[in-house]
């Protein structure tokens, strides 16, 4: 038996089909440029292999997905379709089964997450269109962060714009910081209730999270995934001051300043070549100084992100490196741990250099705060988990 994972972005459709037994992947893809003439999808199963999409709508994708399980007699093993979406508000503290009202939720949610929340509904509807019997559940991004206490999660605005507009911090890559902080407790035999850790979620959107005694309790995310770190392409925070700077000085309008902040700036914005950390890396080497520049600042980011933390959660057991970069890039990894060696962490780097591709180990260690590691994160077998279980109650 298989379940279905399904992850929509606005103009993308990745799903992964998931033995249920042993959680191995059996076929993954994505669909990309949806909604375009050149709409295509990519099947990752015995090789690669890209096909052209006639109908290259979500439902199109969605249906070509199911055509491909259907020839390999597949469609009918699927149990469950689990899906992710990005913003579940207030309203879920964990995963649901989609119901007409949960349907209803996630709409009301989308001017918190206008890119994200329609296409996630668009697969949905897509999915239940094409498995119209089957138990479909939503795991949400925004539920692992729901812990977060007052003083985390509130700007400090207006207390009015939180009470009627739930203008607030949120947090995302919940799927992704609640299983590292599963794992790790595994790896480190330390109870999931007694585990005190910052998850370093790196990749082309990055996050950090604190997490004391299993639960979190501040993320750098905030009301939208723009706050926090400096990422691939987005700025990460900056200085609000800079917003109207931007309109009165150099007649930015709304568009123009979002796209600025999201897709033109970060790694991107400073390098000027790229947002992807492996060409940085290479450039950096052959003495790009915007490039090093780059990595140097997201790094610093990081280091001082992850030293915030502290205060929040007195005892620490592991810092988590996890993510595109964080589990493959041991150089930045290395730019990290050298501005956290005041906390007394031993780096070793042979293991550092070690953990990439897939291996998981120890990097560092500190008498007081404990190990830092790298973990490879499993945000799809989280999904799994969520709708198994939550399909397993059901029954
Ligand atoms: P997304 O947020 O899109 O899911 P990923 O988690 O896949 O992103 O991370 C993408 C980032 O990981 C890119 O910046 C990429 O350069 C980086 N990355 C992947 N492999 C390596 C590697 N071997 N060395 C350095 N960086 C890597």
């Amino acid at each position: 038996m298989y379940a279905l994972v399904i992850n929509c972005g606005s103009s993308s459709l990745k799903f992964a089909l998931i033995e249920t037994k042993n959680r191995q992947t059996v076929i993954s893809g994505t669909a990309e440029q949806l909604n375009t003439p050149e709409a295509t999808i990519t099947f990752k199963h015995e090789g690669k292999n890209t096909e052209s999409l006639t109908d290259g709508t979500h439902a199109g994708a969605f249906r070509a997905v199911f055509d491909y399980l259907q020839s390999r007699d597949l469609a009918g093993e699927v149990i469950a379709v689990g899906h992710r979406v990005v913003h579940g508000g207030e309203y879920f503290q964990k995963s649901v089964e989609i119901t007409p009202e949960v349907i209803e939720i996630i709409k009301r949610c989308a001017p918190l997450a206008p890119i994200h929340n329609p296409a996630n509904l668009t697969g949905i509807l897509a999915a239940q269109e094409v498995f119209p019997t089957l138990p479909h559940v939503a795991v949400f991004d925004t539920a692992f962060h729901q812990t977060m206490p007052e003083e985390a999660y509130l700007y400090a605005l207006p207390y009015e714009l939180y009470e009627d507009f739930n203008i607030r911090r949120y947090g995302f890559h919940g799927s992704s910081h609640r299983y590292i902080t599963e794992r790790t407790a595994e790896i480190l035999d330390i109870p999931l209730d007694k585990i005190n850790l910052i998850s370093c979620h790196l990749g082309n959107g990055a996050s950090v999270t604190a997490v004391k005694e299993g639960k979190s309790v501040d993320t750098s995310m905030g009301l939208t995934p723009l706050e926090g770190l400096m990422m691939g392409t987005r700025s990460g925070s900056i200085d609000p001051g800079l917003v109207p700077y931007l309109v009165e000085r150099l007649n930015y309008d709304i568009y123009e300043l979002d796209h600025l902040l999201n897709f033109k700036s970060g790694l991107l914005g400073i390098s000027g070549v790229s947002n992807d950390c492996r060409t940085l890396e290479l450039k950096a080497n052959e003495g790009d100084k915007r490039c090093q520049l780059a990595l140097d600042m997201f790094a610093y980011r990081v280091a001082k992100t992850v030293a915030s933390y502290l205060p929040a959660l007195q005892k620490l057991d592991a810092i988590v490196f996890t993510g595109g970069i964080g589990e493959n890039s041991s150089y930045v990894r290395e730019l990290i741990m050298e501005q956290l060696a005041f906390l007394g962490y031993a780096f070793s780097r042979p293991s550092n250099e070690h953990c990439v591709r897939g291996t998981e180990g120890v990097i560092a260690t500190s008498s007081a705060f404990g190990k830092a590691l790298v973990v490879c994160t499993d945000e799809e077998g989280m999904i799994v988990q969520d709708t198994l279980e939550i399909i397993g109650k059901k029954a």
